[in-house]
This record gives structure tokens, C-alpha cells and sequence, in this order.
């Protein structure tokens, strides 16, 4: 099999190239994301592997289509950045549901440790040997409520770490697990009850801005808000008067709702055009992270193992256990 591979950073290669020869697969790594100028790179490819912020609109499948290519191949979990209708009977999507949850949630509990006890400040301030803990406050989690938003595979591992905390924890899912260690209450009690929310939910029609100026209103005082999730979930524009509102004892953000091309590059010598951005970087009380939850040695190793299990199974007519099909997608 030919892959061609999109969006590719050093890291991937490490990880994908040993294994890729072990199947016998022929990889191409294009630095360049997945976009409509270029598709033609995938000509002659049986599979086009792609990440996060490849979107792939219904005309980029129908050339795809035309090309004979036969399997999108998801280095994630979420999908929400391709057109899954449109590719129903013209090309196939795997993905790799599951690779370390715990990857995720751990940073999730990361980014919460950090905004509330400021370590990013403490690491700066003591290499200038500035000791003084004015303005480094933070508050207890022990006996704190969690609210976790989606109780899949990330959110039960972030439901296990805010046990193991000592918090009372809360959830929201339209599919309770009533096996998981969490109260589960509704989307309004949980907002008004949390003074941490963590969200765990995929991005779909239901879930796009799930926190908007309505929810953030709901919200306790002085609540910390982490979206390891995807960015669309948070209405930015709200999330950012809350902020001036000092609504926010703090706000961890692994995803941004408009990060396609500024996420995973490297853009510190050139002027950010994107306001929301950059306001968002004012506060002291945000952390911004450039969707890194999952990178981890153990979520890489089984981001490249499932993968290409997924381009084996297209190549010999196996069962296809990963396909995302139109009945995951509600729009
Ligand atoms: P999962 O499919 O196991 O769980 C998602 C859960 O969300 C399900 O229980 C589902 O019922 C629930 N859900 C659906 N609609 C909901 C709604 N309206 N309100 C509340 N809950 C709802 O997925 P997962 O593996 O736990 O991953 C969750 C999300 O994390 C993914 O969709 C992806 O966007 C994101 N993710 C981020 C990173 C990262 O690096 N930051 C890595 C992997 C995944």
C-alpha cells in the first residue's frame, strides 16, 4: 500500500517510518497539511493519512474519489474535520478511537494544577531568583467539585484522577455510565455547582459552543475551565467577556476554536492576525497549550500501531473495527 501522509513534524516520522517498513507500505511525509491546494499530492496514493487540523470538505473527497483513493487514514480520535457524509460510499475513514486517554486527562489535570497554582509563573520568577510568593495563590482541590462534560474514555480517566484528589465529582452525558465513580446531573447543575469544568465531549452540532455567554453566566465564580476537547466547544467571544468580567479563576486551553493553521507551527516571528488569540493571551489567569494533550511516547507508539492496522485491514478486505461511519456523526 502507498500512503501519502499530511501535516507531518519529526515526531511522526520517528514513529510511523520503522513500523510503516515492517508492513511493507510505501509512506510519502509531506510537511504540508491536507487542504484544497493540496490534493494532487495524494495522486497515485492508495491512503492519505491525515491530523487534526486537515479539514476535508466534500470537494476534496470527490477528487480524492476521482484520484482512486481509497481510505482516509485519522492520526485522532475526533473527526469532526472531515466531511463524513460526503465520503460515504466514495472513500473510506479510520480513525484510532482510542490511544491514551490517560494522556489526555493527565493534562487536562495539568492545566488545572497550573492556572490555580501558577507554577508556569513560579518556574520564570525563580530563575530570575525572584523567591517572593506575592500574587501565587491558589486554592485546595481536596473537597472541591469537578464537573466533567462527556464521560467517554477521557472523561472517566479525568473522573479517576479527580477521585484520587478527594473531589466530589460531577458529570454530564446524554449516556450516563452509572458504573463510573460521578453524580451524574444535568448540563445546568453541573455549571452551577463545579468549580472546575473539564470538557470531554466530541465537537458535533450539538456540542458546538456546549459553553457559550448563557452557560458562563450559570457558572460559580471564580471557576477554572479546561477544554482539552476541541475548540469549537467554547464560544470564544463569550469565554473572552467572561474573562474580563473576571468571571475565571482560570482557563486551560488545550484547543482553540479557530487553531487550523496557527496549532503545531512555529509562528513566534510573525505578527498574530488572529485578535482572539491574541487577547486570550493577555490574561494571566490563561494557559494556552498548542493542542498537545495526547503527545505522550505511549499515545504515539498506538496512534502509529492502529493507524497502520487500519491501512492493513483496507488493503486485505479485513473487518474495518475503526471506520467512521455516517451513523457516529450527528449534523
Ligand atoms: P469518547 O467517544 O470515548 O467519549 C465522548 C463522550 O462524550 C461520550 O460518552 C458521549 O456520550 C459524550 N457526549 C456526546 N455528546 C455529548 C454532549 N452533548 N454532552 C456531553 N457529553 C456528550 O471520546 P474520548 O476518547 O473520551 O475523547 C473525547 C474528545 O477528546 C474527542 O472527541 C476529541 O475531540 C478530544 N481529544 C483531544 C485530544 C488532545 O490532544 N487534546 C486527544 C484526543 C481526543
Amino acid at each position: 500500500m502507498k500512503i501519502a501522509f499530511f501535516s507531518t513534524k519529526p515526531y511522526d516520522k520517528i514513529w510511523f517510518a520503522p513500523m510503516a517498513k515492517e508492513y511493507g507500505f510505501e509512506i510519502r511525509f509531506y510537511e504540508m497539511p491536507f487542504q484544497e491546494d493540496t490534493v494532487a499530492l495524494a495522486r497515485g496514493y492508495d491512503a492519505v493519512c491525515i491530523f487534526v487540523n486537515d479539514y476535508v470538505t466534500a470537494q476534496m473527497i470527490q477528487q480524492l474519489y476521482e484520484m482512486k483513493v481509497k481510505a482516509l487514514l485519522l492520526r485522532s480520535a475526533g473527526f469532526n474535520h472531515v466531511d463524513v457524509k460526503a465520503a460515504e460510499d466514495k472513500i473510506l475513514i479510520l480513525r484510532v478511537p482510542s490511544y491514551s486517554p490517560e494522556a489526555v486527562a493527565e493534562f487536562a489535570m495539568g492545566m488545572i494544577l497550573t492556572v490555580n497554582r501558577h507554577t508556569h509563573k513560579a518556574y520564570n520568577r525563580t530563575r530570575d531568583f525572584n523567591m517572593s510568593l506575592n500574587g501565587l495563590m491558589g486554592v485546595d482541590l481536596y473537597q472541591k467539585t469537578a464537573g466533567i462534560v462527556g464521560t467517554g474514555k477521557i472523561g472517566q480517566a479525568m473522573i479517576r484522577i479527580c477521585n484520587g484528589f478527594g473531589m466530589r465529582v460531577l458529570a454530564y452525558d446524554p449516556y450516563p455510565n452509572q458504573k463510573l465513580e460521578a453524580e451524574y446531573v444535568s448540563m445546568a447543575e453541573l455549571l452551577s455547582e463545579s468549580d472546575m469544568i473539564s470538557l470531554h465531549c466530541p465537537l458535533t452540532s450539538e456540542t458546538r459552543h456546549i459553553i457559550n455567554r448563557q452557560s458562563i453566566e450559570n457558572m460559580r465564580q471564580g471557576v477554572y475551565l479546561v477544554n482539552t476537547s476541541r475548540g469549537g466547544l467554547i464560544d470564544t467571544d463569550a469565554l473572552i467577556d467572561g474573562l474580563v468580567d473576571g468571571r475565571f479563576g482560570g482557563v486551560g486551553l488545550d484547543v482553540y476554536e479557530e487553531e487550523e493553521g496557527i496549532f503545531y507551527e512555529d509562528r513566534s516571528g510573525e505578527i498574530m492576525r488572529d485578535e482572539n488569540l491574541a487577547r486570550l493571551m493577555t490574561f494571566p489567569n490563561v494557559l494556552i497549550t498548542s493542542h498537545m494533550g495526547f503527545f505522550t511516547q505511549e499515545a504515539m507508539q498506538a496512534i502509529a500501531e492502529v493507524t497502520l492496522e487500519n491501512a492493513y485491514a483496507v488493503e486485505n478486505g479485513l473487518p474495518l473495527v475503526n471506520k467512521v461511519g455516517t451513523e457516529a456523526v450527528k449534523q
